[in-house]
């Protein structure tokens, strides 16, 4: 009977992998990942059966079901079988459900945590999202809820967080500034979008929560989370931060 690790492939960068996450995919022999994992990243894993599983919104995607059945099936035959997932595995990525499947067929497994987009892009930003003072919690929300999923208020939990992280949440910017404006968010919250945190192709926009709409219309269409709150004001007017945003812009 083979093990399941479910692994953090991190935000992007392929050196942004843990040593634990590099030795697991040097011995698996089979690999199911999601459509971002960088190509040096799955080049780590030379002896396995690379399979792509994942999605991006709004393409075809695997039915989680049969993912979870092939983990089962696999895992059955073989040793050492690595679901690589982007960012963390554990945070919205599907990944309890995976987990319930594994446990439910007796078989064995690990979690192998990874950066997550909203550490990658505070580490962009030059921010803390707990800026002693500023901020005491955060908040890692998606407006986006699955098929069937009941509703969930994540504005109540940006209205209630000191900063908040909003993924898969670009493409549904003017929902989110208008319901958080709407709910007594102050308009001029200081925002930032970041796209595609740790790779070459970067973006970092920010403004603030009435701007958000016209900030996800000039990012374009990698993954991209929404930061807001405070500890954004403080940081974005400090010259060194200014500076980085000014050359990243440049670049772009
Ligand atoms: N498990 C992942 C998140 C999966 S949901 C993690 O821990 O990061 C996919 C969303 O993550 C994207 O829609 C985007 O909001 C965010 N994301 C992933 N990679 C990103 C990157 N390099 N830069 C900015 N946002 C990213």
């Amino acid at each position: 009977m083979g093990k399941v690790y479910l692994v953090g492939a991190g935000p992007g960068a392929p050196d942004l992998l843990t040593l634990r996450a590099a030795e697991i995919l040097k011995r698996a022999e089979l690999v199911f990942h999601d459509a971002l994992v960088h190509p040096q990243t799955l080049a780590l894993a030379s002896r396995a059966r690379k399979i792509l599983v994942g999605k991006r919104s709004g393409r075809h995607s695997t039915a989680q079901s049969f993912i979870n059945k092939r983990l089962v099936d696999t895992a059955r035959k073989h040793g050492v079988v690595v679901r690589l997932k982007g960012g963390d595995p554990t945070l919205f990525g599907r990944a309890q459900e995976e987990i319930d499947a594994l446990r439910k067929a007796g078989i064995d497994f690990e979690i192998v945590p990874g950066v997550t987009a909203a550490t990658a892009a505070s580490a962009e930003l030059g921010v803390s999202l707990t800026r002693r003072g500023l901020a005491r919690h955060v908040a890692f929300v998606t407006p986006r809820a699955g098929q069937g999923e009941r509703k969930n208020d994540w504005a109540a939990s940006v209205l209630a967080a000191d900063t908040a992280v909003i993924y898969m949440g670009a493409g549904l910017a003017e929902g989110i500034s208008a319901e958080l404006m709407a709910r007594g968010r102050p308009k001029a919250t200081p925002v930032a979008l970041v796209e595609n945190a740790t790779l070459p192709e970067r973006r970092i926009l920010h403004g603030t929560l009435a701007d958000l709409p016209e900030l996800a219309r000039k990012a374009g269409d990698g993954p991209a989370v929404v930061l807001l709150g405070e500890v954004l004001r403080a940081a974005l007017a400090e010259p060194a931060l200014a500076e980085k945003i000014e050359a990243i812009l440049k670049r772009a």
